[in-house]
């Protein structure tokens, strides 16, 4: 392919650093190069391959979606040294905040929610057997930071909980229910395909602390659940009064009912199934005398749903389950102390990052670690232009403070060409076992391949 190499005013370029390489880090890189400003751009990202959730959260079976990543391949192929990239480089760590603000005209913090998972804050969340999404996320999309984590021995259990009611919980849900067979093409961690060809697990319920009306995920999510359920010989169950009694009011709404009432009750009698269950809040893990470790059941609060909050109505329920995947959302930190967090996201005015209320001059935040971990890429891409027009106007009104230092080259930083011999180093081995592509899942393998 050419290289295109844009033309640029001879004057110096405005520098600005963006922390992250994931959705909102190159939106936000792609919009200031867009409005043809005079700027160069640095990312830097904590892991040795780029694309942050792109890469390490989306389902393997959803390649498409991973199709925005040339985005940030473009901003490489196209701005020739106005764009660097530095991957294994941690801002916070192998880098200060400090020294990046003085050696750059703003700093976008785009660095998401990944480092950390929200608690239900109930007694026996830490029994071996409950785990978070993110764990379970990162086991089978092969994460670095994971290489040692491994589930509960799926040939061994045979009902999970999920609780949360999002599309996470739908990917996760479809992780173990669809067959071996499903996953081996896509770029699956090779560890979750033979724990899934070994699992006996035959019952999945997807629990929501609210009603049916409140559920989180979307209608091509569930529907595509139902048509692999279908498929693959799965009963699925819904509480048939609680459909009957739904009063959908949106278009949207609306249609998940009656795609939910289409599916009801299919493969009944078949020996794997999956539920729905409504307006149950977990309030206890339980594990068994003979076995105090490892949660055994769940015991839950049962709700109504007034004025769509959350009302315990004092009963509760018992519910088997040998492994628990608590979906309730990922959660955001700050990766400085300087930083002020206000729940899972940084304080700031309109991705101009605050302290106190008052607005840091050059320090912005886009995406998931400026909203808080919710919204799909489309979100994340809208958002992010925004806090990139924020920059490009306080860069036109001289507000962003002028670089007095450079950042000392981080030591073992992986630039682009690096990374791009991991990229291929992981299509051509994943090729040759028919797969689209075999992840390296750990560090010191990640920089050898690189290097
Ligand atoms: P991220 O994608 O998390 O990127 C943040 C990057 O910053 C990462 O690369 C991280 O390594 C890096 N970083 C973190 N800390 C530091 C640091 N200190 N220094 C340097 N770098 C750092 N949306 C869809 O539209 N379709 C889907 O199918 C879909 N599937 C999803 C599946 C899962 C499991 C999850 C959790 C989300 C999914 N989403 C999906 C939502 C989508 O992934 C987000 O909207 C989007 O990734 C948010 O982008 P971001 O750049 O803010 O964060
Ligand atoms: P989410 O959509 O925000 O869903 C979180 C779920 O957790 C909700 O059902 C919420 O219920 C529940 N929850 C939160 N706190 C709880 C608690 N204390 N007890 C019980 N339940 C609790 O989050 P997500 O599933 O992590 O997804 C994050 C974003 O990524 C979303 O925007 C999602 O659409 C996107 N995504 C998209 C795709 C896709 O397009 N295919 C795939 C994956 C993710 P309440 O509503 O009652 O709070």
């Amino acid at each position: 392919m050419l290289r295109q190499i844009q033309r640029y005013s001879t004057a110096a370029p405005k520098r600005v650093a963006v922390v992250g390489s994931g959705p909102a880090a190159f939106y936000t890189a792609h919009h200031l190069f867009k409005s043809g400003a005079n700027v160069a751009v640095d990312f830097y990202e904590r892991l040795p391959a780029p694309f942050g959730l792109l890469r390490y959260g989306v389902a393997p079976d959803h390649p498409e979606v991973k199709n925005c990543e040339e985005y940030l391949d473009n901003l490489m192929d196209n701005h020739g040294d106005r764009v660097r990239f530095f991957g294994n480089t941690e801002i916070g760590s192998d880098v200060s905040l400090l020294a990046l603000r003085q050696a750059y005209h703003g700093v976008v913090l785009s660095y998401g929610c990944t480092l950390g998972d929200n608690l239900l804050g109930v007694e026996g969340e830490n029994l071996k057997g409950v785990v978070s999404a993110r764990q379970f996320v990162n086991w089978y999309n092969s994460h670095p930071d994971f290489a040692d984590w491994t589930p509960p021995d799926l040939s061994k259990i045979s009902n999970v909980t999920i609780v949360g009611n999002g599309n996470v919980a739908l990917d996760v849900a479809r992780v173990l229910l669809a067959s071996p067979k499903h996953w081996l093409p896509t770029d699956i961690s090779p560890r979750c395909v033979d724990a899934l060809a070994a699992s006996i697990v035959s019952n999945v319920a997807i629990v929501a602390r609210r009603g049916l009306m409140q559920l989180a995920f979307s209608n091509k999510e569930i529907r595509e659940l139902l048509e692999v359920s279908k498929a693959e010989g799965i009963h699925f169950e819904i509480d048939q009064a609680l459909l009957e009694a739904a009063k959908p009011a949106t278009r949207v709404e609306k249609r998940r009912v009656a795609t939910l009432t289409k599916y009801v009750g299919i493969n009944a009698g078949a020996p794997r199934q999956w539920s729905l269950d409504y307006c149950l809040s977990p309030k206890r893990f339980i594990a068994l005398a003979e076995n105090p470790q490892a949660v055994a059941e769940t015991e839950f609060e049962v709700n109504e749903v007034v004025d769509g909050k959350v009302v315990p109505t004092g009963a509760t329920v018992r519910r088997p389950n040998e492994l628990v995947i608590t979906l309730i959302g990922y959660r955001g930190s700050a990766i400085d102390l300087e930083l002020e967090m206000v729940g899972n996201h940084l304080s700031h005015v309109r991705g101009r990052v605050a302290v106190g209320g008052a607005e840091i001059p050059g320090l912005y935040c886009s995406g998931w670690i400026k909203t808080g971990p919710q919204g799909v890429i489309a979100t994340t891409m809208m958002d992010s232009f925004d806090t990139a027009d924020q920059i490009l106007a306080d860069l036109a009104s001289g507000v962003c403070p002028e670089p007095s230092t450079d950042v000392p080259m981080p030591a073992n930083a992986v630039d682009w060409a690096q990374w791009q011999k991991l990229n291929q180093y992981e299509l051509e081995t994943g090729a040759a076992k028919e797969k689209t592509r075999l992840k390296v899942d750990n560090f010191p393998q990640m920089l050898e391949v690189a290097k």
